[in-house]
């Protein structure tokens, strides 16, 4: 049954930026289309920003910094106004799960999704802001000394197309509850929800020029906002080449960065895994918002004697899934772009032409518009461990199994990229599951499970090309902030 959330959202909407608790176009008046990816037709529009527009906001967010409204409020009062940003998400649920999704092309259940965790994350953080806290040091007789945690000042955020209402919290959340203040700059493909999040904030009561959001072409208003020297910290998430850019653009302005650049995680399935709790794990966690996850579980290394039986299980579910309309809610909606529909397309030919055997196809619902930007999931099986389908981050819903003999090896095979977010691991041997979880190269490693609801109390990030820093939890709380060390001669 096709529920058409998508007309709750207001039709030829204008959204605006929010600067200094403000909606403001951009001062050239430019505007993006907004196009959603089910059907490629346009809905809204977004203000296209430039260096100017950028300049502004920053202004708008150092002023706030610099007049204390936040950084200077009590942190129990921070975090209540966070809470109260998510309980208005809670309220605004449907409308905002709607938009998402509309915006992104992700089945209505998984904008609902994105809401629930978005809401937690305000939760999470708006309770944080005021147990953080600095420590007493024994240093030497007639000293004191103590150390606080101060926020960065101005902190820059240039977040992603895939879940931008989640990356936004995690970002927001942390940032905000340390008293820092914020401009963020979401993907020109789904700046939605981090607009109407922007408004949200005005009505929750946040003072003016703490939470400023920005729209526009990466190229410009993200080039401008990583370069501007008023930026005292960054935040990214999104590929790895734009993160080496906002890398070179912090060195240039000698300051502290976070990135969060994608994957090609590992599953690990022993000959003791229960296969029947793993399957649908290990569906999910490549198909959820179409593959297009940095930490979607985009390679399975399966045990050689349970080889045949897990791949044919996997074919089994592969045939059976639906990509479609987000307002159908099927397994899997539509690509964020043409370009990424183009991009995950030619990987796939590509591996099929390189004689790599593909086991299993998914489809495309019938009543899916032509104009939408959809790809069948596709199952490939005995990769060569070296192939480009087994190296690079497709975002899309690809999935390619190996086969390995023994431990040595599957540790070996998961290791074998440059990536290092997630990875899995499905046995019943308890000193195997330790000694695997120790050996893996990723920051999230989950035994018998993937995913698990996300997590917003787990420190998330990468090893290797992954990234570095950490999100969500408590450990973001600490890259969002810088320790001062105070010492007293008190004789
Ligand atoms: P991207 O890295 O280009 O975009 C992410 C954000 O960076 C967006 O807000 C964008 O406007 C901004 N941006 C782009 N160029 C910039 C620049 N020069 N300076 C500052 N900001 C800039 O990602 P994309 O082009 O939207 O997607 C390309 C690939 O990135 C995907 O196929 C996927 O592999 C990867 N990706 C990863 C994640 C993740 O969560 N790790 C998320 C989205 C995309």
């Amino acid at each position: 049954m096709v529920h058409n959330l998508s007309r709750v959202v207001a039709q030829d909407k204008h959204f605006l930026n929010i600067m200094n608790g403000r909606p403001v176009a951009a001062l050239s008046q430019e505007t993006i289309t907004v196009l959603c990816p089910s059907d490629g037709l346009a809905f809204a529009t977004i203000p296209a920003c430039d260096a100017d527009d950028v300049d502004r906001a920053i202004r708008a967010a150092r002023g706030s910094f610099d007049h204390g409204s936040w950084s200077r409020m009590p942190a129990f009062e921070r975090g209540r106004l966070l809470t109260r940003l998510g309980h208005l998400i809670e309220q605004h649920g449907d409308e905002l799960a709607a938009l998402e999704s509309r915006d992104t092309g992700k089945p209505i259940r998984q904008g609902k999704a994105d809401v629930a965790a978005a809401m937690r994350y305000y939760e999470f953080y708006g309770g944080a802001a005021d147990k953080i806290h600095g420590d007493t040091i024994p240093f030497l007789d007639g000293y004191t000394a103590l150390t606080l945690r101060e926020p960065h000042g101005v902190v820059a955020g240039i977040i992603p197309w895939n879940y931008p209402m989640q990356i936004m919290a995690r970002v927001v959340g942390a940032a905000l509850a340390m008293g820092n203040t914020l401009v963020i700059k979401p993907a020109e493909d789904a700046s939605l929800s981090t607009i109407r999040i922007g408004e949200l904030a005005i009505e929750a009561g946040f003072p003016e020029g703490v939470l400023n959001v920005i729209t526009g072409y990466g190229r410009e208003a993200g080039a401008a906002l990583s370069a501007h020297p008023g930026v005292d910290y960054v935040t990214f998430t999104g590929s790895p080449a734009t993160g080496t850019a906002i890398q070179q653009a912090a060195a240039a302005n000698n300051r502290g960065v976070t990135m969060e650049l994608g994957g090609k995680s590992p599953q690990i399935i022993f000959a003791d895994a229960d296969i029947e709790k793993a399957l649908p794990v290990l569906v999910n966690a490549i198909i959820q918002n179409g593959g297009q996850t940095c930490s979607a579980g985009s390679r399975i290394l399966i045990e050689r004697r349970i080889y045949d039986e897990v791949a044919a299980a996997l074919g089994e579910r592969f045939g059976k899934l639906v990509a479609g309309p987000h307002d159908a809610d099927l397994d899997l909606g539509a690509m964020i772009n043409p370009t990424q529909k183009r991009k995950v397309e030619n990987y796939v030919t590509s591996a099929a032409e390189a004689g790599i055997n593909v086991i299993a196809q998914g489809s495309i619902d019938v009543h899916a518009p032509a104009t939408g930007y959809y790809v069948a999931p596709v199952l490939f099986g005995a990769v060569d461990p070296t192939a480009i389908i087994a190296q690079e981050e497709v975002f899309g819903p690809v999935l390619t199994l190996f086969a390995f003999d023994d431990e040595q090896e599957a540790i070996g095979l998961a290791n074998h990229t440059e990536y290092g977010l997630v990875a899995g691991i499905w046995t019943k041997d308890g000193a195997r599951q330790h000694r695997v979880a120790k050996r893996v190269r990723a920051g999230q490693v989950f035994v018998n499970a993937y995913g698990a609801g996300g997590g917003v109390e787990l420190p998330f990030g990468g090893f290797k090309k992954s990234g570095h820093g950490r999100e969500k939890g408590f450990e973001a709380l600490y890259d969002m902030s810088a320790t001062k060390t105070i010492i007293f001669r008190h004789e």
